[in-house]
């Protein structure tokens, strides 16, 4: 083989790798990522929550189900980014507010859970609730608990408030 194909070659390999990579890359971002990696739901753009659980990066639909992740893979849960719910943007956790355990559950739609005569069932549990929906400003998430109930906080005192990962 000469130096001319050798190097022609190498050149097809590299560029066979450079292209699973990039397809790696784009099955990978999280931005692309549409339905929760934990619970399948759809991830609302201003509900958009990327945790660590342990070691692994997800997407989840909501910081609550992240939260119920870490309990049953009994890891911590390490937030990274969040989203504003008035207008989506990304907020980073440590400068969020949050209203938890408001009227309003994003991720659950009341006719998920129908009785016979068609009247909604109550739910006494949900992965994804009690809802903690976060804000950029206090004004704001004060706005939302004033019309839809709940405590509002900063982002990360919610989060640090959940009762401790069972050591079972
Ligand atoms: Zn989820």
């Amino acid at each position: 083989m000469s130096r001319v194909q050798q190097s022609f070659g190498l050149a097809i390999v590299l560029a066979f790798a450079l292209g699973l990579g990039y397809a790696g890359w784009r099955m990978w971002n999280p931005s692309r990522v549409t339905a929760c990696q934990a619970c399948g739901r759809a991830v609302q753009a201003n509900m958009r929550t990327i945790a660590f659980i342990g070691s692994d990066q997800e997407v989840f639909c909501c910081p609550t189900c992240a939260l119920s992740a870490g309990t049953q893979m009994h890891e911590p849960v390490r937030f990274t980014e969040l989203a504003d719910y008035e207008t989506g943007h990304v907020l980073r956790p440590a400068d969020a507010f949050a209203v938890e355990g408001s009227d309003v559950i994003p991720c659950v739609r009341s006719h998920e859970m129908l009785n016979r005569d068609g009247q909604p069932v109550p739910m006494e549990f949900d992965r994804c609730s009690p809802s903690i929906i976060a804000f950029a400003t206090r004004a704001s998430a004060e706005h939302f608990a004033a019309e839809h109930g709940g405590q509002v906080a900063m982002f990360l005192q919610i989060v640090s408030r959940r009762p401790a990962i069972p050591t079972q």
